[in-house]
């Protein structure tokens, strides 16, 4: 909220930077200023969460080549090579023996500061999914 604040001190439209008239606490000269400013709120949205979701269909796409290829584990800097972003993960837990266990939709692996290993593949029981809490609450 604090381009509320800088609004009412600036006095200008947060679109085109216009000097406005009236109310004190209007943010926008007009509707299609308005409308201009959300839309591109809104696409920026989007387009990061694109960026997010194609990031993480990478990751799955190099993790399902490792286990075609019969591979477990490797290192992450390696892994980064290949364009896999460790940062990314669609889960988390503590795992066996309470270790750091990731997933990638439907792999999961545990993971080092440096290596991952343990990648198997995991068919739909296991973790629940939020809208399945949600039904039993
Ligand atoms: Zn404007």
């Amino acid at each position: 909220m604090a381009y509320k604040t800088n609004m009412v001190e600036l006095g200008c439209c947060l679109e085109c930077g216009k000097k406005l008239y009236g109310r004190t606490d209007k943010k926008f000269c007009g509707k299609t200023c308005k409308n201009n400013y959300h839309n591109k709120e809104i696409r920026q949205r989007n387009r990061i969460r694109s960026e997010i979701i194609s990031r993480l269909l990478c990751n799955h796409d190099i993790l399902c080549n490792m286990l075609k290829l019969g591979c477990d584990s490797a290192q992450i800097e390696e892994l980064a090579g290949m364009g896999f972003d460790h940062r990314l993960v669609t889960g988390y837990r503590k795992g066996l023996y309470q270790k750091d266990e990731y997933a990638c939709f439907d792999l999961r692996y545990y993971r080092t500061p440096t290596r991952i290993y343990r990648l198997h593949r995991v068919e739909s029981a296991g973790w629940r999914l939020q809208s399945e809490d949600c039904k039993n609450q």
